[in-house]
C-alpha cells in the first residue's frame, strides 16, 4: 500500500506541517480579514477556451463575489493571495471515483478482512489526495455505504475532501458485476436483495432506487454488463432488461438522482441509454450505431481511460489479479482508449471521469493527457471536466467556472494547460468553498 511506504509518509507529513502552518498565518488572517483577493496571473476561462491575463477574484466567504481586471488587493483587513505566476482555474471535477478504496495485491483478500472502521480510515485519505491534486468535487460510483458517512465528515469539516456526490452501494443483478457476494463460498453467498444493492425485477429494482435514498445516496449506479474487476466469467454481457433499467431511472428522477450505468459490452449499453440512464461508464465496446444513439439521446460518455490502462498493465503483473480477472483486463482494458478517440470524433458527448480507486486517487489528471493524445483538445477535456460535469450534476450555475456568483473552488498550476494538460498533474493551490487547503 503506498500509504504504508516511507517516502509517501514523510511526504505527508513535510506537508501537513506546511499546511499547519499555512492554516495558522490564515486563521490569524481571517480573525481580521473581510475577503480574500486572489492576484492571477493567467485566468483560464473553460468556457471560451481563453487565457485572461492580470485579473483578480474577490471571495467572500465561500463564493466568488467579482472578477476584477488587474491586480486588486482590497482593504488592510483582506487577504492577499498571490498567484501572480501561475495559471488559474476552476476546480476540477471527476465524475467516476471509488473514494473507499485502492487497487492493491491484496484488495481481494480485503473484502473479507476490512471493517466499515477499516474502510472509513482510509478513505479519508484518499479523499485528502483527490483535493489536493486539484479535484475539488466527485462523483462517487459505488462502495459499502461508508462514502455516504465520508460525505458528511466532508461537508462539516470533519475532514478534508472534495464535495463528493455519491451513489452509496451500486445496483446490480445477481451475479452480476456488482454483486458483492460473487466469487464467495456458497455458504456466504446467501440471497443478496434490493438493500444490498442486487435486484431481478423493475420492482426490485424501483425498491433499490427507494432504499439508496433513504440511505442518503446522492446518484445512483447500476452495472449494466460485466465488469473487468469482479470475479466473475464474462466482462461484457448485458445484465440487466430494459424493463428493469426503466424502472430504475424513472423512480431515481422522481427523487431528483442522475442515474449512470457501467457498460463495457455494446447490447448492455444499448438497453441502458434507451432505458433512460444519462451517463455510461467505460463505454469500452461501443459499436458506431450505440454511439449514434448517444447522441440522438443525449447520453454522455464517461471514458475512464486511466483505469483500463491501469487495469491492462496489472493484468501482467504475475499474481495481481486473480486468474479470471486478469484475462478479461487483457481482452478490454487496452479498448477503453481506442473507443473513447472514435467516439469523440463521432461527436459523442464527453464527461470527464476517471474510476479512480483502480488505479492511485491522487493521480486523476492523468486522464487529461489520455484524452488529449487520442485527439480531444486540452481546452475541450478541461471543459469536460469542469463546465460539463458541473451542468450534469445540476450544479451549473455554481460549479465548473470562475464567474461572479459562483461558490469559490478554485485551483492553480504553473503553466498553461492549454500547451502543455500534463501541467494539470501537479496542482500548485487548491481552495474548496472559500478554504485554503494547499498553497505551495
Ligand atoms: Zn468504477
Amino acid at each position: 500500500m503506498p500509504v504504508k511506504s516511507n517516502p509517501m509518509n514523510q511526504y505527508a507529513r513535510a506537508r501537513s506541517r506546511a499546511l499547519l502552518s499555512f492554516l495558522l498565518c490564515a486563521t490569524a488572517l481571517s480573525l481580521s480579514a473581510q475577503k480574500k483577493y486572489l492576484q492571477c496571473g493567467n485566468l483560464l476561462d473553460v468556457e471560451s477556451g481563453k487565457v485572461l491575463p492580470a485579473r483578480t477574484l474577490v471571495v467572500q466567504g465561500n463564493r466568488i463575489e467579482a472578477v476584477l481586471e488587474g491586480y486588486a488587493a482590497g482593504t488592510e483587513a483582506d487577504a492577499v493571495i498571490d498567484l501572480r505566476n501561475s495559471y488559474v482555474l476552476p476546480g476540477l471535477i471527476d465524475m467516476h471515483v471509488h473514494i473507499e478504496g485502492q487497487s492493491s495485491p491484496d484488495s481481494y483478500i480485503k473484502r473479507f478482512t476490512s471493517n466499515e472502521a477499516d474502510i472509513a480510515f482510509e478513505s479519508a485519505v484518499y479523499a485528502e489526495r483527490t483535493l489536493l491534486a486539484g479535484f475539488t468535487t466527485v462523483r462517487d460510483l459505488g462502495g459499502s455505504g461508508v462514502n455516504i458517512a465520508l460525505r458528511k465528515a466532508i461537508q462539516k469539516g470533519l475532514t478534508p475532501g472534495p464535495r463528493l456526490y455519491t451513489a452509496g452501494k451500486t445496483i446490480s443483478t445477481t451475479g452480476g458485476h456488482g454483486d458483492p457476494t460473487n466469487g464467495r463460498t456458497l455458504d456466504e453467498m446467501g440471497d443478496p436483495g434490493p438493500r444490498e444493492g442486487v435486484v431481478n425485477s423493475p420492482e426490485e429494482g424501483r425498491k433499490a432506487v427507494r432504499q439508496r435514498y433513504k440511505d442518503g445516496a446522492d446518484v445512483i449506479k447500476i452495472t449494466a454488463t460485466g465488469g473487468v474487476l469482479s470475479v466473475s466469467k464474462n466482462g461484457q454481457n448485458p445484465q440487466f432488461t430494459i424493463e428493469e433499467i426503466q424502472a430504475i431511472t424513472e423512480t431515481a428522477r422522481d427523487y431528483g438522482m442522475l442515474s449512470a450505468a457501467h457498460a463495457h459490452g455494446d447490447e448492455g449499453m444499448r438497453r441502458a441509454i434507451l432505458g433512460g440512464i444519462q451517463t455510461i461508464e467505460h463505454g469500452t465496446l461501443m459499436s458506431e450505431a450505440t454511439m449514434d444513439l448517444m447522441k440522438e439521446h443525449g447520453v454522455y460518455l464517461v471514458p475512464t481511460i486511466s483505469a483500463g490502462r491501469e487495469a491492462s498493465r496489472l493484468a501482467d503483473v504475475p499474481g495481481y489479479y486473480p486468474e479470471v480477472v486478469a484475462r478479461k483486463a487483457r481482452e478490454i482494458g487496452p479498448m477503453s482508449q481506442k473507443t473513447f478517440a472514435k467516439a469523440y470524433k463521432k461527436g459523442v458527448p464527453i464527461a470527464f471521469g476517471t474510476d479512480a480507486g483502480v488505479f492511485p486517487h491522487g493521480t486523476n489528471a492523468q486522464e487529461f493527457g489520455y484524452m488529449v493524445e487520442s485527439g480531444m483538445p486540452a481546452a475541450e477535456a478541461l471543459r469536460s471536466a469542469t463546465l460539463t460535469n458541473a451542468r450534469l450534476l445540476g450544479m451549473g450555475d455554481e460549479l465548473g467556472q470562475l464567474k461572479a456568483g459562483f461558490l469559490a473552488d478554485i485551483i492553480a498550476v504553473s503553466g498553461s494547460p492549454l500547451d502543455d494538460v500534463h501541467t494539470l498533474e501537479s496542482v500548485r493551490f487548491v481552495m474548496k468553498d472559500g478554504q485554503v487547503y494547499k498553497a505551495d
